[in-house]
């Protein structure tokens, strides 16, 4: 079959305005429509800026596959490359005196205190010991008997922790970025007051100021969270649990609640996820996370879907948790030894007084802010869990870089299309782009390519658990660009950026499946799901 990019040698396109940095479609009169994508991010002007022209695009056709194109683009206006220039030290690096107040007494906020890094510590530590307890034999090694020291694992979390905290606190002084321990709020459009953890009030003065306050757990106003009496525990709570609790509830089927599930699922407890949905992560593609669901469960968790918590008890050691089903009718309790309350974190903009200034949130109290991060007050920014989008470490950190890049003169900006997510289970679950059913929404047409791990030779050379899963590759029906790709599988969370890297130049499926990818590795299942897309694979 012929594809529209076969039938062309060369074009010459005239100038147009960019409009959306992320994917320009040129409709050419006689051949049907080209995607023009691939501009580095570094180039590509803000999408609000009207003085923005692309000044001409050289469009070149690959031979042997779908559209390559390359943009030839000088910018009319102010706008420089400057990714180049972008590291982690964000004002700092880029030459603008900075400074970070933080009240928790260390740095690093939610991700390496008390969410991503201590979670993986403990999912990590718990997979070693699950392996060693079920799958050591099948390789032919004994071990005696298995043992966890719980206090020893929370030891080894605690410590990756102190060092990768120490590391920011590192990199801020190299970077010459003043830190303030202490609670911060705007005291003016150019001002922050600090109230000092060790008592009294600091005032900046400052010409921009980011906000990036994060979020906080929401409260299930049914089970009163109390992390210090540890029954009813959130997900700070779940990371300091002391001994294997024998029954154990997990309210919320996300994916905090799924992680800290599967921990102390491998570490022997009976997991229960109550949830109030039909399906687990019910944003994420349907077909994957029945998937997911249907392992875990093979895995030993107990899935209540459909089911509301309507009351909880302590009492003595137990928890008495009440529920009936979502859209009503009999009530049932269970008692339960441990119960994690994970159902959704919410903006913390408590005490900033954006009130004040005239900043406004959304009925779900995240800052409004324009395409460039810009409050109602132009010189104050909010990035991160405290505005709207993914609640993601990897999203903070892209619209931070934007926005400092946008206070210092470069073209900031973050590709929304392109930020992934992985659940860091075993296996893991990995998602960017469209799912199946937001392209049917969308009345987008779409092919679809999948390729399972069980044909995977390297997925197979590993041995147990590791051939479960697929990768699933979703592709534009007429230009063949790929629109979303989720995977199910040992390491999905690394072969995700292969998609994410693919979607940010605009590739094709066919691309991807013409990449020579080295054998035997994981990620020829990629390839494969890339050539499923776009014809047929080789090993299915
Ligand atoms: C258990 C768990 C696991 C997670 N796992 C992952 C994962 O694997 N991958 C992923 O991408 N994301 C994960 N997340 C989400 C991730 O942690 C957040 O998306 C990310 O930390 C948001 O970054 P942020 O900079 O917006 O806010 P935060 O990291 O929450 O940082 C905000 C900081 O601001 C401080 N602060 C708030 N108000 C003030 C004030 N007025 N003055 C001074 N300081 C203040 C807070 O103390 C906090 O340290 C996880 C979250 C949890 C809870």
């Amino acid at each position: 079959m012929s594809r529209p990019s076969e039938k062309h040698t060369k074009k010459r396109v005239p100038g147009m305005v960019l409009t959306n940095t992320s994917l320009v479609k040129y409709n050419n009169s006689n051949n049907g429509e080209y995607v023009i994508s691939g501009l580095p991010r570094s180039r590509r002007p803000p999408t609000a800026s009207p003085t923005i022209r692309l000044i001409g695009i050289r469009v070149e056709f690959r031979p042997r596959g779908r559209t390559l194109v390359l943009p030839h683009v000088r910018v009319d206006g102010t706008v420089r490359p400057g990714r180049y220039r972008r590291r982690s030290g964000g004002g700092g690096q880029l030459g603008l005196k900075t400074a970070c107040v933080e009240m928790r007494g260390a740095l690093g906020g939610t991700c390496l205190n008390v969410g991503c890094i201590p979670s993986k510590a403990l999912l990590n530590s718990s997979h070693h010991y699950h392996d060693a307890k079920h799958y050591f034999a099948d390789h032919g090694i004994s071990v005696g008997e298995v043992t966890m020291d719980v206090g020893k694992m929370l030891e080894a979390k605690a410590a990756t922790v102190r060092g990768l905290t120490g590391g920011i606190e590192h990199l801020l002084k190299k970077h010459k970025v003043d830190y303030f321990r202490g609670r911060g709020s705007l005291s003016g459009p150019n001002g922050v007051s600090v109230a000092l953890n060790d008592g009294g009030i600091e005032s900046l003065e400052t010409k921009n100021i980011i906000i990036a306050t994060g979020s906080e757990v929401t409260p299930l106003p049914p089970v009163p969270v109390n992390n210090a009496l540890g029954k009813i525990v959130d997900s700070t709570g779940a990371l300091e649990i002391g001994k294997v609790p024998g029954k154990m509830a997990v309210i919320g089927g996300g994916v905090i609640g799924l992680e800290m599930g599967s921990v102390w699922n491998r570490l022997g407890s009976e997991v229960t996820v109550i949830e109030f949905m039909d399906r687990v992560c019910p944003a994420m593609d349907s077909e994957l996370t029945k998937k997911f669901q249907a392992t875990l469960k093979k895995q030993g968790f107990k899935f209540r879907m459909s089911t509301k918590v309507v009351k909880s008890e302590v009492v003595g050691d137990s928890v008495h948790i009440t529920t009936e089903p979502s859209k009503g009718g009999d009530q049932t309790t269970e008692i339960y030894d441990i119960v994690l309350v994970a159902t959704g974190r919410r903006p913390y903009t408590a005490g900033l007084g954006l009130e004040n200034l005239g900043i406004q949130t959304d009925k779900l109290g995240r800052i409004d802010v324009d395409s460039h991060f810009r409050t109602a007050v132009p010189n104050i920014y909010a990035i991160g869990d405290c505005i709207d989008g993914p609640m993601l470490a990897h999203k903070a950190e892209e619209e931070g870089i934007a926005a400092v890049e946008t206070i210092a003169g470069y073209a900031g900006h973050v590709n929304y299309d392109a930020i992934p997510g992985v659940i860091y289970t075993f296996p893991e679950v990995a998602s960017v782009g469209k799912t199946e059913e937001e392209l049917k929404a969308m009345n987008v047409q779409y092919n679809k390519g999948t390729f399972p791990f069980a044909a995977n030779s390297r997925a197979r050379a590993n041995a147990t658990g590791n051939s479960e899963g697929f990768v699933k590759v979703l592709a534009d029906k007429t230009t063949d660009k790929i629109l979303g790709v989720h995977i199910m599988g040992p390491n999905a969370g690394e072969m995700i950026a292969e998609g994410v890297l693919g979607m940010e130049y605009g590739a094709a499926s066919e691309d991807l499946a013409r990449t020579c990818h080295a054998h035997p590795t994981l990620s020829e299942a990629f390839k494969e799901a890339c050539m499923d897309t776009y014809d047929k694979p080789i090993h299915f």
